[in-house]
């Protein structure tokens, strides 16, 4: 019933916003717990809300999720099978950078996860620093991709790996999520693959 009435809010007040899955926003509830509708639970991996449940389960998910869930920024949630790690988060063009302290404008930032993306067999050999089930890999790639995001949306274009505040704030919800060495190990040639809108 929640979910249906977020969906007529959503299309009263003129389409999707802040986190977009299957052409639709996610509602989240006043513990900002996600809620899927069914076009999203049809439309997208389930490994892909497991892993946002379990984020938004961590304080500093929760941080991000406050601070994303509103209409003045659209995150679109891209899933692609053929990305070679966990998720990608692309950087916006220069436009949406520097717009990032305009409340007015729409800022939208495109956000890859390939829920197929598997720890080898037999590489899973460190349990504090490798995610044991496929939530848990989708939970670090919403984790580590939102990060890049919050930073887009702070006006910080990459690189962001060499940062020390990134990496902080990386160690900080890899112990909330449970793997306190995991690194956060994509690459950020997503420079070279500037979001047109
Ligand atoms: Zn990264």
């Amino acid at each position: 019933m929640i979910v249906i009435i977020a969906f007529i809010a959503m299309h009263l007040t003129g389409g999707p916003r802040a986190f977009v899955l299957a052409g639709e926003s996610v509602y989240f509830d006043q513990q900002l717990m996600p809620h899927f509708t069914e076009r999203q639970m049809l439309g997208s991996a389930l490994e892909t809300r497991t892993g946002l449940v379990r984020w938004a389960e961590t304080p500093a998910g929760r941080r991000l999720i406050a601070r994303f869930n509103a209409r003045e920024y659209e995150i679109d949630v891209i899933e692609d099978s053929s990305e070679e790690g966990p998720g990608r988060a692309l950087q916006p063009g220069l436009a949406t950078l520097v717009a990032a302290g305009d409340h007015a404008a729409v800022k939208r930032y495109s956000l890859i996860l390939n829920p197929d993306f598997r720890v080898p067999p037999g590489k899973n050999v460190f349990p504090s620093a490798q995610p044991l089930t496929q939530t848990d890999m989708m939970a670090a790639a919403w984790a580590g991709e939102m990060l890049h995001i919050d930073f887009y949306s702070r006006g910080i274009s990459l690189p962001h790996h060499p940062r020390s505040d990134f990496q902080e704030e990386w160690r900080a919800v890899a112990r909330e999520l449970g793997y306190p060495d995991m690194k956060h190990e994509d690459d950020e040639r997503a420079i070279r693959y500037v979001a047109t809108h």
